[in-house]
């Protein structure tokens, strides 16, 4: 349970803040999180992370020299937004590129990848390592599917400590790969937690019992125990771990290991020392040399009760960057040689709101769209609670205030926008990130790249013909596609999104008038949409509740429909006023 807080919406922002202010000798607040506020040398490859916020010190508390460069912090538990990662790889980077690591959640994946094409796309090399430690979440053989958790840490240290040591970005990616290959986690849960202002917890473990496995969202483990001895909990961890040797150590025998008890939010301390005691003499029977052991929070999930173990498997090169001083909130080794401040100007604020110059065309095209972000973001409030309770069935229940929250703020930035004096793919393009920045979810940040993509395929300069807007739906589409990695049959918007896009090139192409290609297309998209009710979902949130859903439609296929149908109406209104 917790107990302290004001506007329980308002609880990640004012986290973010106090965390900055008691924080100042080591992180300055930057536009979607923190970044070092010491200086680094000039050229020096800067090491981005992040994720949701409820996790500390994962992973604002990581900042400083000999750790992370910045760290974008999203809302509790939720994948910070494109923009967010985007603005803090800017603040934080050197001249050197940047390395973009975190725990491979879906949504973090989504968000950072985006952020990387568009950082390559300013011309600041980037590169992206995610963190698979927790062994549980799959089995070897799928080991990029596996989850982040408490091995982080010993990801994160290696690439800023080759960063640090002047390595160009190619080679600090592999160092972090290679820290990653040699970092496995294990852990178990006894409570879930409970987010400041909700009245019950997020998720649970049945009383009296320990769940073997269970991510630190509360995704599903691989078991469920009663709660054993602390000795019996230290076998467990240690057996399931030398299960599993990286490739590269033969044998356990003499190998170096840095062990990592990690509580994830209420275990305390003292309960973890008894842990550890049976830890340590179980690894040194298996002939294993500890090093450094680590006994703490390295990544909690607020309040849940559990712990996790992590061993990382050294060689020379490793062990030497895990040895090398660090500096920040709630990570210290060692002594850091003294750094300049770096000198806060007014070095963020510019760019943002510049609107790029126009033709008379393209902005009367703008007011149409303006009228279509208006039409959709009706429609979406007047099926808010539909998409709740369809998304709550499988889902979390998100969907209809998360596509709210986007399609208010689209509708707010494409004012503001077309009354500037912006073309329509401007229009768009400002829309689409308004909306990922506001939404959050996995479908906010979808419906952001789509609207970009559009956006970029129609510019600002000539007039939207039926062919252009068909090509940039496509290549919405396959914004989405790619970022997303869902297939037709998948259960996902995606099932709607490709009938719609098909049937809208061929119909163009065979002659008809947007309007009327649009039809037909909205047509095709809604009865997709209502036939995914016979699917069982294999991407998402709603993946694990699978069976769950049968029988109901896909939330994000039927949101893609009743937008689509009431972005026609706009268009056949415009036609008849002709
Ligand atoms: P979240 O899943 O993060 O809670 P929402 O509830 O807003 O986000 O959206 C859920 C919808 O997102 C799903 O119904 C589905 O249509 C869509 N979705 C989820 N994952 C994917 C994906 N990988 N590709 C395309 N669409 C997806
Ligand atoms: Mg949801």
């Amino acid at each position: 349970m917790t107990r302290l807080y004001n506007e329980p919406a308002a609880f990640a922002d004012e986290m973010i803040e106090g965390f900055a202010l008691a924080n100042s000798r080591y992180v300055r607040q930057v536009p979607g999180g923190v970044a070092r506020a010491t200086a680094s040398p000039e050229g020096q490859v800067a090491v981005v992370i992040g994720g949701g916020s409820g996790h500390y010190p994962a992973f604002g508390g990581l900042v400083g020299q000999g750790l992370a460069h910045g760290a974008a912090m999203g809302n509790l538990f939720a994948s910070p937004s494109t923009q967010q990662v985007e603005s803090v790889a800017k603040a934080a980077s050197d001249g050197g590129g940047v390395l973009l690591s975190y725990g491979n959640y879906a949504g973090d994946v989504l968000n950072f990848d985006a952020a990387q094409d568009r950082l390559r796309a300013a011309g600041i090399p980037t590169e992206t390592v995610t963190v698979t430690d927790d062994i549980s979440s799959a089995p070897l053989a799928e080991k990029h599917k596996r989850r982040g958790i408490a091995g982080d840490l010993t990801v994160f240290k290696s690439a800023a400590a080759a960063a640090e040591a002047g390595y160009e970005l190619a080679e600090v990616a592999r160092v972090a790969r290679h820290a990653n290959e040699r970092t496995r986690s294990f852990g178990v849960a006894f409570t879930g937690c409970t987010l400041p202002g909700a009245a019950e917890p997020l998720f649970t473990v049945p009383k009296g019992r320990m769940a073997v496995g269970m991510g630190i969202h509360g995704e599903p483990g691989i078991d469920e125990t009663g709660v054993p001895t602390a000795d019996e909990l230290a076998e467990l961890l240690v057996s399931s771990l030398l299960n599993e040797l990286p490739e590269g150590v033969e044998s356990a025998q003499g190998a170096r290991v840095v062990p990592i008890l990690n509580g994830l939010g209420s275990v305390k301390y003292e309960e973890m020392f008894v842990v550890y005691r049976r830890i340590a003499q179980l690894l040194e029977a298996a002939g294993l040399e500890i090093v450094d052991p680590h006994v703490g929070e390295f990544c909690t999930s607020f309040d849940m009760a559990g712990t996790s173990l992590t061993l990382f498997w050294l060689d020379d090169e490793l062990e030497r960057f895990w040895n090398a001083p660090a500096d920040t909130p709630a990570y210290r080794k060692g002594s850091v040689a003294a750094a300049e401040r770096v000198q806060t100007s007014a070095d963020t604020a510019d760019s943002e709101d510049r609107i790029p110059d126009a033709t008379a065309e393209s902005r009367e095209a703008a007011e149409l769209v303006l009228r279509a972000v208006e039409a959709l973001s009706r429609t979406i409030d007047d099926n808010v609670d539909d998409l709740g309770r369809m998304d709550a069935i499988a889902g979390d229940g998100d969907h209809g205030i998360g596509m709210q929250r986007g399609a208010h703020a689209a509708l707010e930035a494409a004012r503001s926008a077309q009354s500037a004096g912006a073309g329509a793919g401007t229009v768009l393009v400002l829309a689409g990130d308004a909306w990922a920045h506001r939404a959050g979810g996995t479908s906010g940040a979808l419906w952001g790249v789509a609207l970009r993509s559009l956006g970029l395929a129609l510019g600002d300069e000539s007039r939207p013909t039926a062919a252009s807007v068909a090509d940039g739906v496509a290549a919405g589409v396959a914004g989405i596609t790619s970022y997303g990695k869902a297939q037709v049959g998948d259960k996902t918007m995606v099932d709607a999104l490709v009938p719609f896009t098909e049937t809208l090139t061929r119909e163009v192409a065979a002659g008809a008038s947007l309007t009327e290609a649009w039809t037909w297309a909205s047509e095709a998209a809604t009865s997709a949409a209502a036939a995914t009710a016979d699917l069982l979902p294999r991407m998402g949130r709603a993946r694990p509740h699978a069976e769950k859903s049968l029988g109901t439609p896909d939330p994000g296929a039927h949101s893609f429909a009743l937008i689509v149908r009431a972005v026609g109406s706009v268009l056949a209104a415009q036609e008849e006023r002709k």
